[in-house]
């Protein structure tokens, strides 16, 4: 229930538009983590801005306030990609509506972060890894960029010893890199980026896949195991949005906090 509580708290602060960084703003904290996570490429912030080590400043917000949230899903400030927490670990209820952590994404940050996929920015950082080589091994292609293809092989190799009837929702892999659009609206796919995979799709749930008049039935079959260890190797994972995505597993290791 708190953690129900805490998404609603979260949305409504978007919607009701309060000012970036206001005492105990939960983006504080986030924007800390934010850096963290990436080392290589963010050197800091302060309450108006976030500083790439290249030099480059951007915004962390838009001016735009009480975004809806088919607004935020389209144009998110890196303020917004920040504002709903991930929950970390096994999940007591269904996320609560329009509770859908890390889908709200700045695309100028990932675009200067990954590449723009489009301008064939993004496949000169690809690599080939062998996905569950005991049980699999066909070749994925995924960015070096933050160390993700390292962070996969680790998630690929404690997958492979888990039993066979737990792995198999990881295998076949319906996807990793792929230059294209996500399907409810329009923005660019962390898949363009080459952060994210979807796993056996046999044993997946999407709500997209559904009828979607009215309330969002919450499915899912991915065993927590899987998730655990994406989550560990700082990849959130789909199954905790309202907007259910089961099979998709995504580097972004700000929301995740310390590993
Ligand atoms: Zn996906």
């Amino acid at each position: 229930m708190a953690r129900t509580l805490c998404f609603a708290a979260g949305f409504a602060m978007v919607l009701a538009g309060a000012p970036l960084l206001a005492q105990n703003d939960p983006v504080q904290s986030a924007l800390d983590n934010l850096v963290a996570a990436y080392p290589d490429a963010l050197a800091g912030h302060d309450d108006k801005t976030l500083r790439w080590r290249d030099g480059t400043i951007m915004p962390l917000s838009d001016g735009a306030e009480g975004k809806t949230f088919p607004e935020l899903l389209r144009h998110a400030s890196i303020a917004d990609q920040l504002r709903i927490p991930y929950p970390r670990g096994p999940l007591a209820t269904p996320p609560a509506v329009d509770a859908d952590p890390g889908r709200f994404r700045n695309t100028a940050f990932f675009t200067k972060m990954y590449g723009d996929c489009q301008m064939g920015q993004v496949t000169p950082h690809l690599v080939s890894l062998a996905w569950l080589p005991k049980s699999w091994g066909k070749s994925i292609s995924v960015t070096s960029l933050n160390g993700v293809d390292e962070q996969l092989r680790a998630v690929s190799a404690e997958i492979d010893a888990l039993p066979e009837n737990i792995k198999r929702a990881a295998y076949p892999i319906a996807g990793t890199y792929k230059c294209r659009a996500v399907a409810d609206t329009g923005e660019p796919s962390p898949h363009g980026y080459g952060i994210a995979i979807d796993l056996n799709t046999a044993v997946s749930d999407y709500w997209y896949w559904h009828p979607h008049d009215g309330p969002i039935v919450y499915r899912n079959r991915m065993p927590e195991e899987i998730v655990a260890i994406f989550e560990k190797h700082g990849f959130i994972w789909g199954g905790k949005w309202y907007h259910y995505d089961t099979m998709h597993f995504e580097f972004r290791p700000e929301l995740l906090g310390a590993r």
